[in-house]
């Protein structure tokens, strides 16, 4: 049994499909000048197979889920259209007399070691896009059916050594039964997103294998747990996959609780919003019951395209979404890229350390003419339904206060053209900085509401970077520092008069319900699979005895002591006879 970290709870048995590596070693292999002629064939034809491949998987997907998600495909075929990128591989082949698949594996080793050396975050993603399409010339170059994509419909589990969400924006979920990945952690976005799909996720498995992942190894995947088994024993495999139809029934079984309000057993209630970042997250978290929408990521309608959308093409995604919820709050969050979220498109500085640096509201006052463009569609759709704005990374008053000004000058300009909006829609931001939490009580007289967003909180208030897994134990939600933190906001809220939620991940934990209960928070946003885990939890959670527990755990000196009272307030309500 392997342990790693479990990002995404399920179980998944089913055999391996190993995203191939590009770190695989090719022999050196020199042509005769007299083949030169045909080698450059060869390479022509392994282009025109990728692109005819990439052009089916991209039509398929349209199909599947749009074409906003299937266009990452469109960046595919860019760089085997790409002249430095051809012209890198034609020469290696022309000067060196190497066969075709030795030049491409040297050109992109070429590019990709000068990406990743840049140190950039928006760099190394595009490094793994030359490496995806490297790969698929190589498959077609060598001819090697092992390396293929799975093109039947047979699911697997995938294992690959990073995940980025651009990746798993293009994978079909009903054919991945699980995933593994070497490197990442439980909250980069890519996780985030296998958990809103429902797909059993474990990380960081790199170093802990004592021998490397082929395709075709029978693998058990417990994401809850992190743990897995490479070429288990029949009696293993018997064990998870009782576990695992049980994790399935369970899941059926808390489908009774869609329509039942959520409400403590003494009659208090938190609402149970959802964390989408698509049309398709929505309608997956209305068929949970989501209340509302606290959190709409809209980065990723900017991502997965190569132009910034335009103000009708936003329009029309947050029209449909307010229009879908049929007058249920939707909380649309300003552009948060930067960090882990980059555009194929446009090149962000080159930056150590992204997470801090030229990110989400700092982009947005920087570029205020799409910031505007992004608000004015905001307006608009507003018009359709309960609507409301909210702005990322918010570190001082002076921020708020720019942004509402172009708020005001989107809303004056829609006005004087004449094209139907709502003006006065509220106005909020995520508390995300540890600055933003010190000044809640300046910064709560200048919003209409607070939405906690734990996942950068935790991470800054720690110094914990959220995406390495190395340093993954010490990212600790239940630390005493995170739990003040989280009392200061919501006093802070409360004595303004304003509502606050919470939209990061550990709104989702079922341990730290006692908290969000015993502070009197209004509003939980979740990804669409947590939500019924959590009502369950709240039709059997007293409020009052939430009260208490909280003030217990104000005054604990360790994270560990903090965590133990968590899980035995949860164990103890989950048995409560009659709950
Ligand atoms: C957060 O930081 O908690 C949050 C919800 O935003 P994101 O995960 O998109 O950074
Ligand atoms: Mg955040």
């Amino acid at each position: 049994m392997i342990q790693a970290l479990g990002a995404s709870n399920g179980i998944a048995i089913g055999k391996a499909f190993v995203l191939p590596n590009w770190e695989w070693e090719l022999p050196e292999k020199k042509i005769d000048v007299a083949d030169l002629a045909k080698e450059f064939e060869r390479l022509y034809e392994g282009v025109r197979r990728s692109k005819s491949e990439i052009a089916r998987m991209k039509s398929e997907l349209d199909e599947a889920v749009g074409v906003q998600e299937s266009s990452i495909f469109d960046a595919h075929i860019a760089i085997l259209e790409d002249p430095v990128f051809m012209n890198e591989i034609q020469g290696i082949i022309q000067r060196q007399y190497k066969a075709a698949e030795v030049a491409v594996k040297e050109a992109i080793d070429h590019f990709v070691t000068m990406f990743d050396l840049l140190d950039d975050e928006y760099m190394k993603e595009r490094a793994v896009d030359i490496k995806d399409v490297g790969n698929r010339l190589l498959k077609h170059l060598l001819g090697v059916p092992e390396i293929s994509l799975p093109e039947d419909t047979q699911p697997f589990v995938l294992v690959v050594r990073e995940l980025s969400p651009s990746q798993l924006i293009h994978l079909r979920p009903e054919l991945v039964l699980g995933i593994v990945t070497m490197v990442g952690s439980p909250t980069s976005h890519a996780a985030i997103m296998a958990r809103a799909f429902g797909i059993p996720l474990v990380m960081g498995a790199e170093g802990k294998l004592e021998a490397p992942i082929a395709t075709g190894d029978l693998l058990i995947v417990d994401g809850g747990t992190g743990q897995l088994f490479l070429d288990p024993d029949p009696s293993t495999i018997e064990v998870y996959a009782g576990r695992r139809s049980r994790h399935l029934e369970q899941r059926e079984k808390l489908r009774s609780l869609i329509a039942v309000p959520s409400l403590t057993p003494d009659g208090f209630t938190l609402q149970l919003a959802s964390n989408i970042s698509s049309i398709k997250e929505l309608e997956a978290s209305l068929d949970c019951g989501a209340e509302g929408v606290g959190l709409f990521r809209t980065e990723f309608l900017y991502m997965d395209r190569n132009h910034f959308p335009s103000e009708e093409e936003q329009f029309e995604v947050y029209r449909a979404a307010a229009e879908k919820l049929q007058g249920k709050p939707l909380i649309i969050r300003t552009l948060d890229i930067g960090g882990d979220k980059q555009l194929d498109y446009y090149e962000m500085p080159a930056e150590d350390n992204p997470f801090l640096g030229y990110r989400a509201i700092r982009f947005s006052l920087d570029r205020k003419d799409l910031f505007k463009t992004q608000l004015r569609a905001i307006l608009r759709a507003a018009a359709y339904g309960d609507v409301q704005v909210m702005y990322p990374l918010i570190a001082s008053v002076e921020e708020v206060r720019e942004a509402n000004a172009v708020l005001d000058q989107a809303r004056r300009e829609l006005e004087e053209q004449g094209i139907p909006h709502r003006s006065g829609i509220p106005a909020g931001i995520m508390i995300e900085v540890p600055a933003a939490v010190a000044i809640a009580d300046l910064l709560a007289e200048e919003v209409a509401f607070f939405s906690i967003g734990t996942n950068d909180l935790i991470q800054f208030t720690l110094a914990v970077d959220r995406m390495n897994e190395k340093i993954s134990h010490l990212y600790e939600p239940f630390h005493p520092a995170v739990i003040r933190m989280l009392a200061n906001v919501v006093e802070a809220a409360k004595r303004r008069g304003i509502p606050v939620s919470v939209c990061g991940e550990l709104a989702g934990d079922v341990l730290a319900l006692p908290i969000w209960l015993g502070l009197g928070i209004e509003e939980l946003s979740l990804s669409a699979q947590a939500i019924l885990p959590v009502k369950e939890c709240m039709l059997r959670t007293r409020s009052t005895d939430c009260r208490s527990v909280l003030e217990e755990m104000l005054r604990c000196r360790t994270a560990a002591d903090i965590r133990r009272l968590a899980e035995n307030f949860h164990a103890s309500a989950m048995s409560c006879a009659g709950g």
